[in-house]
Order: C-alpha cells, then structure tokens, then sequence
C-alpha cells in the first residue's frame, strides 16, 4: 500500500484514537442502559448520534415503543471504487443494552487497571460499539469504502431482540456481509458458529385448597410444575447440542394451601435449525400434558435466537477477516459458541456473517467482566482492513 492508499490513512488514524476510544468508553459504560431501561438504552443512543453528528455521519432513528430504538448510521461509499452492484450495505453491528440491573454504573462505574477496563458493558459490547464508531468516522474522513457502510446499533438484544428484530432481519437482507461486533473471544478469536435459543414461559393452573382440612379436594400446580420440570429436562441431548433448563420457577399461595397455581421458564438452545421445531413440538406436548389430573398449562414464546450457521460466503468472509485481522498483529481462531446473538438473525436470511470482532474481553454478563484496553485499536484495524479487502476477496 502507498502512504496515500486508504488503507494506511485509516489504519494510522485508528492508532491514534485509542485515548478518544476511552473517553467514549467510558461515557457509555457509565450511562446505566439495562434492556428493560429504554430512557437509559437511548441515552447511550445518544452518545452515538452525538459522535455521529460530530463526524458528519447522517443517523436514522427507528422508533421503538418499549426497548430502546435502532440508529442506522450510514457513511457512503467511496467514489472511485468502479466495480458494479455496490449499493448493499456493509453492516456493522451491534447492541446498546445491557443485562445489569438499574444502577449498575453507579455502584460499579468504568475503571482501568494495569491495562484491563472494568464496568457493566465494558466488552459486552460497548467497546464493540465503540470500535464501529471510530470505523465509520475513519472511513467518513478518508473514503475508500468499497461500497455504503452502515453501522446499526439496537437495543434489547440481551432479550432476544424482541423489538430490534424485524429492523435487523430487514437491514440484512440489503447487507452485502455483516460484521458483530460482539467482544472477540479471550484468546482473541471470533465466532462464527452460535447456537439458536428459544425462551418461554409456561403457566399452570391448578385448585386451592386447605392441605390440612381439605386436601384432597385441591388439584396441585406445583406438583405439576415439578413433572413438567422433570419432562423437560429429559429432552436435553448433549451429542446433539440440544439443551434444556427451566431456569426459574415460581408458584404457591401458602405452605397448607394445595397450590393453585405456578410457572416455569424455560431456555431451550440447539445447534441445528431443524431441532428448533422437533424440540418445540416435544415441549408443547409436555406443556398440553396433565401429569396431575385436572391441571391446565399454557405455554408462551417470550424470545427467540436463531443459530449462527456456516455458509460458504460466510466461511470465505471468515478467511478475509484472518487474513486483515493478521495484517494488524492479530492471530484469529474461528470458535463455536452456545450463546446466542443478533448474529443469528443476520445469517438466517442469507448474509454473510462473523461475529465477535469487536475489541477482546470476558466475563460478559458478570461483575468480572473485563476489556483487553490494548485490544480496541487492533481490532478497530483489522475491521478496516477487512472492509477494505471485500473486493478482493469477492465479497
Ligand atoms: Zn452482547
């Protein structure tokens, strides 16, 4: 490259941005932005139109009526790119919510020690959204882009995207390729294989009754919750990558009351996309099931994740990022993970996606977590790079 190819302008820009990565960073981490938390999601919103609005980048807000709205920020391509077709978008991604309870930041606000950030969100993923907002202003000051990037950043993705779905799918099936930029692995790999999930929630009704006086004229919600409980748990089948976890239980009126009623939640993940629908059918059948007789049950669908699966464009896309990953001193390991992304939804209707290339962290969702500092200018690089190369690479 010469000293003038885009690559090495951007590529030195981005050396020079770590100090201003932080401050964003750090600003982010401490606006509290839970998913329940829309006022708090948006506020972080905020600081991303702020920055855009600062780099000449135009933002388009997608309302959202209970979780926090999507921005789409767009930065067009460069001009003297020839090759045809080039209006799809190159997503980059990412969400603004986090798990933490209201007033998370106050109680554990951004620190740096010996190289390490700490904070609610540090890696999962304000640094990843911070890294597309830095590569989205380094290719709005020096172009080169091989066509229109845009950078989309939700909010409620830690709650399976209930809201942010249909304006994901629909911005991925303009995408020429999207990047995630979920924290990269702790050894500094990405993800390009994730498990789909599927979360509900499954009421049973029962009859009270005085389990002193009159025992025998309740029906027991409980006891029906714990044979459903014990069905359920039987459908896990590790070979196949199929779990199952009711994860919390409620019910009950009073210690001498025959329950009348109790509810169960349930996380089911599977790795392949045809074991969704087998499982499904097996828990509804459970669910329609009376194992105490006289017991009704109802189950829900509160939130879905589609599995991260393997194309061939998204295996080349993979090679590509390696490859500009390398170019920035960075060795990059492909890995499978059982935890579920908005990546899903991207590859599900047909764009190439890898995910987990944001800057290196651990920890996520816990009061450990933790961001590799060193991490957000190479990373930041190697996406650049990576976007730069999806010409060559037939992208
Ligand atoms: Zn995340």
């Amino acid at each position: 490259m010469t000293a003038e190819s885009p690559d090495s302008a951007i590529t030195a820009w981005l050396a020079t941005q770590q100090g201003a990565m932080l401050q964003v960073l750090e600003e982010m981490v401490n606006t509290d932005g839970g998913s329940y938390d829309k006022p708090g999601v948006d506020a972080v919103g905020a600081i991303v139109q702020r920055f855009m609005a600062e780099h000449g980048i135009p933002v388009e807000v997608v309302k959202r009526e209970k979780y926090g709205d999507c921005l789409k920020a767009r930065v067009e391509g460069g001009a003297a790119l020839a090759s045809g077709n080039r209006q799809q978008s190159i997503v980059l991604m990412g969400h603004r919510d986090t798990v933490f309870p209201k007033g998370e930041p106050t109680r554990r606000p951004f620190t740096i020690r010996d190289g390490i950030a700490y904070g609610p969100g540090v890696a999962d993923m304000k640094a990843g959204l911070v890294m597309n907002m830095f590569v989205l202003a380094a290719f709005r000051k020096f172009g080169g882009a091989p066509g229109p990037l845009l950078g989309l950043f939700t909010g409620d993705e830690e709650i399976g995207s209930p809201e942010g779905r249909e304006v994901i799918e629909a911005t991925a099936r303009e995408a020429r390729v999207v990047f995630n930029s979920e924290p990269g692995r702790p050894n500094g790999g990405v993800v390009t294989g994730r498990k789909g999930g599927v979360f509900s929630i499954f009421d049973i009704e029962g009859k009270a009754a005085h389990s002193g006086g009159n025992f025998e004229a309740g029906i027991s919600a409980i006891g029906e919750l714990a044979a459903k409980i014990t069905a359920i748990h039987a459908l896990t089948d590790l070979k196949r990558g199929i779990t199952l976890n009711v994860g919390l239980v409620s019910g009950g009126q009073s210690v001498n009351t025959v329950a009348p009623w109790a509810q169960g939640q349930i996380d089911l993940r599977y790795v392949e996309p045809a074991d969704r629908d087998e499982v499904m059918t097996k828990i509804a059948a459970i669910i329609a099931k009376s194992f105490v007789p006289g017991t009704k049950a109802k189950l829900t669908i509160r939130g879905e994740f589609l599995p991260l699966t393997q194309s061939p464009a998204a295996a080349k896309l993979f090679e590509m990022y390696k490859a500009a990953a390398g170019e920035s001193g960075l060795a990059i390991t492909p890995e499978f993970s059982g935890g579920c992304a908005d990546s899903g939804f991207t590859a599900a209707v047909g764009a190439p996606t890898i995910c987990a290339v944001g800057p290196v962290g651990g920890k996520a969702h816990s009061p450990e977590e933790y961001l590799e500092v060193a991490s957000l200018v190479p990373r930041a690089q190697a996406a650049a790079r990576a976007i730069l190369m999806l010409e060559k690479a037939g992208l």
